[in-house]
C-alpha cells in the first residue's frame, strides 16, 4: 500500500534503536525525510547511516537528551516544520510503589509525559496552519493495564494519555490527527533489561524469564521493531486522517480486555 507520505518530513525522537528505529525505517521505507534523536552519537550516526544508504531519504541526527529543554532545543532548531511527529524516549525504572519519592515521579513526568506535551506544542500549531500533521506518541500497554513495578511508567503514560485525549479532539479540524501508539512486550534492549530485573529477582536465567513471560501473550512472541514501525507508518499515513485520539494496542493479545 502507498501510504501517501513520500516527501513528507518527520521527526522520531530517541530512534537509535528499538521501537523509535523502527518507526523512522517504515516512515524511511514510505519516502519520509527524517531527523532522528538519541543520546549516543555513536548508535545513532550509525542508525542514520544505514537509512540513508537503504531508503534514500534525507536524515538530519541530532544527539541530544530529549528529556531536558535545551536536548528539545537542539531537536526543534534542526526539524524546522515538520509534518509527522513520533515521540519517543526511555522508560521509567522498574520498582516498589513505596519507594518512588517526588523527584522520581518528577523525572518520569518530564520524560514521558511533559516532554511529549512540549514537542506537540512546538510542532502542532504550523502543521495546523498547513492543514496537515500526524502525531504519533509510543505510550504502553501499561496505560489499559497496569504493570505494578512500572507504577512511574503507568503514572506518566496516564497523564499523557489524558492530554492526548482531550488535544486531538482540538486539532482534528485543523487536519492534524494525533494517537497514541501502546506496545506490550517487543524484543529490545528494554525488554531484555526488563527480563534480566526479573531473572534477578527469581533466582532464574534471561532466557527462562522470556520463555515464562512469552506464556503471557496470546501471540506466544514477543513483538518486533519492525512489526511496531509498520503500525505507526500508517497512522503517520494519508489514510490514517479520520483516526483521532486512540489508543492503538500493538501486544499480541496480551492485555486481556474485551474493548
Ligand atoms: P530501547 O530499545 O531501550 O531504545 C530506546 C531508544 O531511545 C534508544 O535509541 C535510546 O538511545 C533512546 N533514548 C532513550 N532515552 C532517551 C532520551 N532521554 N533522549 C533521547 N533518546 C533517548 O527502548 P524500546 O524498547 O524501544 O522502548 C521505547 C519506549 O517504549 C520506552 O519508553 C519504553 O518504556 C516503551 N515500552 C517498551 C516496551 C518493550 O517491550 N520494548 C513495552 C512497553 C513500553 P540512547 O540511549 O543513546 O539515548
Amino acid at each position: 500500500m502507498d501510504l501517501g507520505i513520500k516527501g513528507r518530513r518527520a521527526v522520531v525522537c530517541a530512534s537509535s534503536k528499538g521501537l523509535g528505529r523502527g518507526c523512522a525505517e517504515a516512515l524511511a521505507e514510505a519516502g519520509c525525510d527524517l531527523v532522528l534523536n538519541a543520546r549516543g552519537e555513536e548508535a545513532l550516526e550509525a542508525t542514520a547511516e544505514h537509512i540513508r544508504i537503504t531508503y534514500g531519504v534525507n536524515v538530519v541526527a541530532v544527539a541530544a537528551d530529549i528529556t531536558t529543554d535545551e536536548g528539545r532545543a537542539k531537536v526543534l532548531e534542526a526539524a524546522g516544520e515538520v509534518d509527522i511527529l513520533v515521540n519517543n524516549a526511555g522508560g521509567p525504572p522498574p520498582g516498589m510503589w513505596h519507594d518512588w519519592e517526588r523527584e522520581d515521579f518528577i523525572k518520569a513526568l518530564d520524560a514521558n509525559m511533559l516532554t511529549p506535551i512540549a514537542l506537540i506544542k512546538a510542532l502542532v500549531p504550523s502543521m495546523m496552519d498547513r492543514g496537515w500533521g500526524r502525531v504519533v506518541n509510543i505510550t504502553s500497554q501499561s496505560v489499559k493495564a497496569p504493570i505494578g513495578v512500572l507504577g512511574l511508567s503507568n503514572s506518566a503514560r496516564a497523564g499523557l494519555t489524558g492530554y492526548v485525549a482531550g488535544t486531538s479532539r482540538q486539532v482534528a479540524g485543523s487536519g492534524v490527527n494525533i494517537n497514541n501508539l501502546l506496545p506490550g512486550i517487543h524484543a529490545t534492549d528494554r525488554a531484555v533489561a526488563l527480563d534480566g530485573g526479573v531473572a534477578k529477582a527469581q533466582g532464574i536465567t534471561s532466557e527462562q524469564a522470556k520463555i515464562d513471560r512469552c506464556k503471557t501473550i496470546p501471540a506466544g512472541r514477543y513483538g518486533t521493531a519492525d512489526e511496531f514501525g509498520a503500525v505507526c507508518a500508517f497512522l503517520c499515513s494519508a489514510h490514517a486522517g479520520f483516526i483521532v485520539g486512540q489508543n492503538v494496542l500493538h501486544d499480541g493479545g496480551g492485555v486481556n480486555a474485551t474493548l
